[in-house]
């Protein structure tokens, strides 16, 4: 019988089945919450039927609760009253789950009176990745059948686990690797005139002492998040709580993150990653090419991370040196990548050898004749990339696709050496390339877009947020980079000193400041012994063989397990340096620091968007986000200028641009927004 437009209930003897199906995820619609409630109500009323099975058609059982109604206002039936009918139905009832149970669609199986999966299902309560807890009954009925500690982990983590897994734990009651209607309909049959077991009615047990253990060890984890301290609220106080006061606790607590600003900042991140799979003014149509084989040139920090990439993904790759030192070198670290991540468990040993099997090592240039894909990871030189764009050019097939990884350099001109610049894309990997999922793609004046479409489809194969930017000194994440590291040189020249800004940024929810930073990367990336001029701190550090976290000191001190400590000889220099300069060293506060460092960032992405090198405000925080640590709470630089309200961010940067000069001339299209009383979200 159809009940509605996405529910089917069917007889099989005397058990129920409810299929839903709602298209792509059977997401806990308002439609599909009514079709169950209907469809359980028919069931209840059918003296026929002594069991319910609920299950999904589809890929997948109910993905979790529909994100598109957050915020507004609740339609009923809502989930908690869904529930109470499924979990006080006087028939057995049984959830059996395939794909993902996930979320509000987790929380439903949890009323079921048991609960049959598919070995390849996986269950969890990702809540907590909007900034949300499992509003719907999650935070009381998970640790009761868990247990409080595994149920602490799932839900501040928000990681899904295995049906295996799920059923080791007991929160799945069986794992059939038969059909499943048929073993849920069995199961069903098996229930009927036994004692209805009730989750909500199992006792919770709490070890003293648990919770304050919990937020301790997991301090660092949860740093200005506010969803994992409401979760451990919700089971901590709803432990000493009838059950329905539980249910309301966890509900007052939901209401307060979801009406709060780290959830609406994380909702815009998840949106925003989407949005940007999105490519303005490119034909839906447009054809995309196979890639059966990657050419990566350069074998350095980035060439070896890049091809870690394809052989992840099951794609051969040819990576090319040019001395066999260097190739060998470049191979031995991707085999210490790989056997380190053996070690940890994430791949068996014959994987690592199967991936290290796609990654062919040669000096001949030649060799990537027969590649779909040839991307360039040489020395950051325009000369070199030039040269070997025009050998490429002779070397590969006329379709083939030349990537340049270039940080800051001019992308068509490297182009325009070639005899097919329409070929030519930027494929900006962040390092260590194999593990930061950010890739910016660098549209050209001349890329052609089927070579768009492909690069953003291959993105999507290797497992990267890939972002479409424009071609410009440092492209959206290096150019806005830039103006902050000239902030923060600029504010320790004037009084600051190193740990300062870095304390301040860290504070703000980066993992690390920018001189942190710089010492992980090593201050002589991109420096040289001839070429410098002790005009800059970081020159003069280098001079004196400071070069940071590998040579034991830069700008802090490092001892044998590399913990920082803020170096009396680095602030030496940074003092001596200020006098050199004549600059009168003074007391730059706390908030000097955050202002400029950040205005400096929201003033240029503010440039970027209005140049068109970034499609959309929401591209620049996904670019923020994965490739440069932005804190996700704060939804990126964009979304946070938005929030904090153009005309402040706008009074700010016309108090700095008179401090401090252009570098905060406020860009045109704030002063625009801001007058207009409009956000950076609506360029
Ligand atoms: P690297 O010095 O570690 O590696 C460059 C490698 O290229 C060296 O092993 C060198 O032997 C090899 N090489 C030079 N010319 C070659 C040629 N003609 N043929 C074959 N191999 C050649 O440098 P890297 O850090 O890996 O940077 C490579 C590129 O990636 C640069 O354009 C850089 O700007 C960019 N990039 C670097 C980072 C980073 O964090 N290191 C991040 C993003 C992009």
């Amino acid at each position: 019988m159809q009940i509605n437009e996405v529910t089917q209930l069917d007889r099989d003897g005397d058990v129920a089945i409810v299929t839903i199906d709602s298209p792509p995820v059977n997401a806990l619609s308002a439609a599909v919450r009514r079709g169950i409630a209907d469809a359980f109500r028919e069931a209840m009323d059918d003296a026929a039927v002594r069991a319910i099975v609920l299950m999904c058609a589809g890929r997948t059982f109910f993905a979790g609760a529909d994100i598109t109604e957050f915020g507004k206002p609740p339609v009923e039936p809502t989930l908690l009253q869904l529930q109470a009918i499924v979990e006080d139905s006087p028939k057995p009832v049984i959830a059996a789950i395939h794909g993902t149970a996930l979320g509000g669609g987790l929380e439903l199986a949890l009323v079921a009176h048991a609960r049959v999966a598919v070995p390849s299902a996986k269950l969890g309560l990702p809540e907590v990745k909007l900034g949300l807890l499992p509003g719907a009954g999650g935070t009381q009925r998970l640790p009761r059948v868990v247990g409080v500690a595994r149920a602490l982990d799932m839900m501040t983590i928000g990681d899904p686990i295995t049906a295996e897994a799920a059923a080791r734990i007991g929160l799945v009651d069986r794992v059939t690797e038969g059909d499943l209607k048929a073993a849920a309909v069995a199961f069903a049959r098996e229930m009927i005139g036994a004692p209805l077991a009730k989750i909500r009615d199992r006792p919770v047990a709490v070890e003293p002492g648990q919770f304050a253990a919990f937020r301790a060890t997991n301090a660092k984890r949860f740093r200005n998040l506010d969803a994992p301290e409401a979760i451990i609220r919700a089971v901590e106080e709803g432990a000493s709580l009838p059950f329905d006061e539980a249910l309301q606790n966890e509900r007052a607590l939901f209401r307060g993150l979801v009406s709060g600003p780290q959830s609406a900042a994380l909702r815009h991140v998840f949106f925003a990653e989407r949005q940007a799979a999105k490519v303005n003014g490119l034909a839906k149509d447009v054809a995309t090419r196979g890639i059966g084989r990657v050419g990566v040139i350069g074998a350095g920090t980035m060439g070896g991370g890049i091809a870690m990439n394809f052989a992840n993904a099951g794609i051969p790759v040819r990576l090319i040196e040019t001395s066999q030192e260097a190739l060998d070198r470049g191979l031995g670290i991707i085999r210490r990548n790989y056997e380190t991540s053996a070690r940890k468990g994430k791949l068996t040993a014959a994987d690592v050898e199967t991936r290290m099997g796609l990654i062919e090592g040669t000096l001949a240039l030649e060799d990537v004749a027969d590649c779909d894909l040839v991307i360039e990871a040489v020395f950051e030189q325009m000369a070199i990339k030039q040269d070997l764009f025009r050998r490429l050019d002779a070397i590969v097939r006329p379709d083939a696709i030349l990537a340049s990884n270039t940080s800051y350099l001019d992308l068509d001109a490297i182009a325009a050496v070639s005899s097919r610049p329409d070929r030519v894309i930027g494929l900006h990997f962040f390092s260590p390339a194999n593990v930061m999922r950010l890739l910016e793609i660098v549209r050209g004046a001349k890329t052609a877009d089927d070579v768009l479409a492909t690069a953003m489809a291959l993105g999507k194969t290797i497992g990267k947020v890939a972002v479409v930017v424009g071609n410009c000194h440092g492209f959206v994440g290096n150019r806005m980079l830039a103006k902050r590291h000239a902030q923060a040189e600029a504010l320790v020249n004037e009084g600051a000193l190193p740990w300062d800004v870095d304390r301040v940024i860290h504070d703000f929810g980066f993992g690390m400041g920018p001189f942190a930073m710089r010492d992980l990367v090593g201050l002589d990336v991109g420096w040289s012994r001839e070429a410098s001029s002790s005009s800059t701190v970081r020159e003069i550090l280098n001079e004196t063989g400071r070069h940071g976290q590998k040579s034991g000191g830069g700008y802090y001190d490092y001892d044998a397990q590399r913990n920082a400590t803020p170096s009396p000889v680095a602030e030496q220099i940074v003092r001596d340096f200020s006098a050199r300069q004549g600059i009168a060293r003074r007391v730059v506060s706390d908030g000097e620091i955050l202002d400029r460092c950040l205005l400096a960032m929201v003033n240029e992405g503010a440039k970027i968007l209005d140049e068109g090198i970034a499609q959309r405000a929401s591209d620049i925080d996904t670019v923020w986000i994965n490739g440069y640590g932005f804190p996700p709470y704060l939804g990126g630089p964009m979304f946070w200028a938005d929030a904090q309200g153009l005309p402040v961010i706008l009074e700010k940067l016309r108090a700095l641009e008179a401090a401090h000069g252009e570098a905060f001339t406020p860009s045109p299209l704030i002063e625009r927004l801001a007058a207009d009383g409009k956000g950076l979200a609506t360029a």
